[in-house]
């Protein structure tokens, strides 16, 4: 979102992958019969997992009092979703409890529910004991986190309902979950996190940012689970240069690592300005495109713009100054995928382009160098990124495309009455945006001839995969 949110999310170090690796969304057939069977005829599950019966491996236990016990669902319909029990076999969700032993249990949901949020991405958390005196008669309680984008008729009953499947995943996914689980539940009893003080990181605006501690909490949205997912693609491709991701925190704040260096804001300083900056973008932006390569959206994905074909890659969808981390004057990493969507190469490379030469209209203000340098800078970012012949073709006129787009999307939002969007086209955004493509327009030919003739390094257009 352009300008909308600068500052913003940030990344994060490589530290090893979470242990077990992310949970799995998509849900395959479940047997109900066969399970039904099962619990109607077989031993009390909730007393097997207290006594610690190693046949309930998927059960892990993620928290125990002299009370209480509480383990991982073994079918869950939900990733995340935990068992809270009282340990004494009692059955009836109400009557078999004192009002005291009531309340205790209730305490004790509630802080594996604040330990399940923190851990799990979810935009809400369903609380229902069910249980019948016929099967699974132990009384217990479910905490079911559901993730956030579900779809309103996948909601609600459908998503608890192993009727539509339950989430396929191994004892190790099972068992570093419940580690991540422990930890958040290792604090003083009615916390979960012992959090350290908020720095905000944006002076407001749409986005809230806030660091916490090594993370940054950014409002989650309905393309997050999309994003969380593209970022533990990359880092399991081994990319760098983006945070990565963990979940949500308890108040539905997104959790990313905060990447340590230096985001550069208008007007951009030097270092950000240097033919090495540049080239070091247009390398990096290589490389995350090519990381995204093979990457596979989650069933239902949703994202902030729309897919564009070729989806050659995952588009970051504003690479610019106020997105790239850089370090001793050399960008190291992109932040803010949320505008982050499947599209052609040539769509970011253009748009990155534009804001990293940038090719604004030198006539508009001191922001942008003379037009024979913009041609040059050009040059240094397309080899820089080994754009292909035909990629470097069709730039120029790409980069008007993009600024008509994203000033149509502007405007379209500042329609329908999104405040930061509107305060953009108040403030002329849309306009100065129209006169930059206006000025690649009247330049295309000289930009062309710069990405296309021999340069100093032989022969242009090896190939962009
Ligand atoms: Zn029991």
């Amino acid at each position: 979102m352009a300008e909308l949110d600068r500052h913003h999310s940030q990344g994060y170090e490589q530290e090893g992958r979470e242990p077990g690796g992310p949970l799995p969304h998509s849900r395959e057939d479940f047997d109900v019969a066969a399970y039904v069977r099962r619990v109607r005829g077989g031993p009390c599950f909730v007393c097997a997992v207290v006594a610690g019966d190693p046949a309930y491996d998927f059960e892990q236990v993620v928290f125990e009092d002299d009370e209480h016990i509480a383990f991982l669902d073994r079918y869950p319909t939900l990733p995340g979703k935990v068992l809270v029990a009282p340990k004494a076999h009692v059955e009836h969700v109400v009557r078999d409890l004192d009002e005291e032993a009531y309340v205790r249990l209730m305490r004790t949901v509630r802080r594996v529910a604040l330990a399940v949020e923190a851990v799990v991405p979810s935009e809400r958390t369903y609380l229902l004991s069910l249980g019948s005196g016929q099967g699974n008669a132990h009384l217990h309680w479910h905490v079911a986190p559901l993730p956030p984008g579900t779809p309103y008729e996948r909601q609600q009953f459908h998503a608890l309902m192993t009727e539509n499947g339950v989430i396929p995943w191994s004892v190790r996914q099972a068992a570093g979950l419940a580690e991540r689980l422990r930890a958040a539940l290792a604090g003083p009893a009615g916390t979960c996190f012992p959090e350290a003080d908020e720095e905000e990181l944006t002076g407001g605006g749409v986005n809230r940012v806030v660091r916490v501690g090594g993370t940054v909490r950014r409002p989650a949205r309905r393309w997050t689970p999309a994003v969380h997912a593209l970022l533990d693609h990359l880092a399991a491709a081994g990319f760098g240069g983006a945070p990565r991701a963990h979940g949500c925190d308890g108040e539905g704040r997104e959790v990313l690592d905060f990447l340590p260096g230096e985001v550069p804001d208008y007007p951009l300083p030097p270092y950000a300005m240097a033919d090495d900056a540049l080239a070091g973008v247009g390398a990096l932006l290589r490389d995350y495109h090519d990381a995204t390569v093979g990457f596979t959206p989650p069933e239902g994905a949703e994202w902030y713009f729309s897919p564009r074909a070729p989806a050659e890659v995952v588009c970051h969808g504003d690479v610019a100054p106020y997105n790239c981390v850089f370090r001793e004057g050399r960008p190291v990493a992109f932040i803010d995928f949320d505008t982050a969507h499947p599209g052609p190469r040539v769509w970011d490379v253009a748009y990155a382009a534009y804001r990293f030469v940038p090719l604004h209209d030198p006539g508009r203000d001191g922001s942008a160098p003379g037009v024979e340098e913009q041609a040059r800078r050009l040059r240094v970012f397309a080899d820089a990124y080994r754009l292909g012949v035909a990629d470097r073709q069709v730039l120029a006129e790409t980069a008007r495309a993009r600024l008509g787009h994203l000033v149509a999307h502007m405007r379209a939002e500042a329609a329908a009455g999104h405040e930061a969007f509107a305060a953009h086209v108040a403030e002329g955004h849309d306009l100065l945006y129209l006169t930059d493509s206006a000025h690649i327009a009247r330049h295309e030919a000289l930009f062309l001839a710069a990405l296309s003739s021999e340069g100093p390094g032989g022969r242009v257009g090896m190939s962009a995969g």
